[in-house]
């Protein structure tokens, strides 16, 4: 049937031969799936991994950052989600409903608290933070509405690195489903099935993008039951991820372990350079000796990433230590972290955590630094630099 070149652009016959091989995968972009008929259309299964159904459910290009995350994380099954606050969401409103109760740890990613404190709260889930130290306390606080425990290692802001053998174990004695928030380990400094967690998420959006240009998530499960249950609610709840960004996440995969490394490399140096200065009271780096966690730290990881915070001296004024994060240069005040450029962002203690809560103690103005991939020479010079405000003042 001889058509006009507008619609040839459209229905074109022509496809090229297969056996093209390069070490980028072909990416695949779809809102809609074309089935070949309609036997195909009524019986496709999208617990099938070929039932393809409808971009938003998935794509070739989606299941191969899925297989990737699975591998990285030591899962066996993956779904990703439009952001890491996404898979969070996903999980509760997966796991839980109206009577149950959720367990965050005090020191829990703040969107995540807010979560639970605003929406969940609404359709009559209740949450209650708990001190990721004390693993008998824990213990204490499961009741028969426990169904869910989050779990994250380090703690956001004030990088307390929690017991999670004993955390987890807590958790198995009571058959509680335990998820980890494994933005920081990424899959490279822990992976939370060999401690076994049932569910580990992460926020793709920090080490595995790496660009600081993609919002991604991830929850991977060994269990496949977990795993349709998760993936029904996300499909209900109309998330998908864009075909450019997986293809974003899929370049940076390959070098996810060495920029790792070296922003961990990184963020050793200088958090140990400035645990030296005179107007810093402490340092919260969990491979630092003396940061609340380290022995937890040291039973369970082999590495670290490159974000660490600091305690500015209580004496300093606020706006001494926001004037000392103004004159950073290279360090940029800006939120996530694991991209390129180096990251600063003052915190109020009292915020985050809340004056009635568990502080373990910490005291001061808290300044969070995020490691790029700068020269640290270049970085520990735009340090001494910044630190001079003190001097002025
Ligand atoms: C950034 C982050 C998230 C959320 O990821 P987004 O993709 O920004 O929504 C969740 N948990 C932790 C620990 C994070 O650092």
């Amino acid at each position: 049937m001889p058509q006009e070149p507008i619609t040839e652009l459209i229905h074109h016959a022509y496809l090229p031969p297969s056996g093209f091989e390069s070490p980028a995968p072909g990416v695949h972009k779809a809102s809609t799936v074309i089935f070949p008929d309609t036997a195909a259309l009524r019986t496709r299964d999208w617990r099938r991994r070929d039932g393809y159904t409808y971009g938003l459910h998935t794509t070739p290009t989606r299941y191969l950052v899925e297989e990737r995350i699975a591998t990285l994380e030591g899962g066996r099954f993956c779904l990703l989600t439009p952001s890491g606050l996404a898979a969070v969401a996903v999980v509760d409103l997966a796991l839980l409903a109206p009577g149950d109760e959720v367990l965050l740890p005090v020191n829990v990613y703040g969107p995540s608290r807010e979560l639970a404190r605003q929406e969940l709260a609404r359709w009559g889930i209740r949450h209650r933070l708990y001190d990721p130290m004390d693993a008998a306390a824990l213990a204490a606080m499961i009741g028969p509405q426990t169904r869910l425990i989050w779990l994250e290692a380090p703690g956001s802001v004030t990088m307390e690195f929690p017991d999670l053998h004993g955390l987890v174990r807590v958790a198995r004695e009571h058959g509680v489903t335990t998820a980890l928030d494994n933005t920081w380990g990424a899959g490279v400094a822990l992976r939370g099935f060999d401690l076994g967690i049932d569910i580990v998420m992460q926020a793709l959006t920090k080490y595995p993008s790496g660009g600081g240009d993609v919002l991604m998530g991830s929850i991977c499960t060994r269990d496949q039951a977990l795993y349709e249950r998760i993936k029904g609610t996300d499909m209900r709840l109309g998330y998908g991820v864009a075909g450019n960004d997986l293809e974003l996440v899929l370049r940076s995969l390959p070098t996810l372990a060495v920029r790792y490394a070296a922003q961990d490399q990184t963020g050793r140096t200088l958090a140990q350079w400035l645990a030296t200065q005179p107007q810093v009271a402490r340092v919260l780096h969990p491979a630092l000796p003396g940061s609340p966690g380290h022995e937890h730290w040291q039973e369970t990881c082999s590495a670290a990433a490159g974000l660490f915070s600091v305690l500015f001296d209580g004496r300093l004024s606020q706006a001494q230590v926001h004037a000392f994060v103004d004159a950073l240069k290279l360090f940029r005040i800006g939120y996530s972290w694991a991209g390129p450029m180096s990251l600063v962002v003052p915190y109020d203690l009292s915020v985050v955590r809340g004056p009635a809560q568990v502080q373990n103690g910490l005291q001061g103005h808290l300044v969070r630094f995020s490691m790029g991939l700068e020269a640290v020479a270049d970085l520990q010079a735009d340090l001494q630099q910044a630190l001079q405000v003190f001097k002025a003042a």
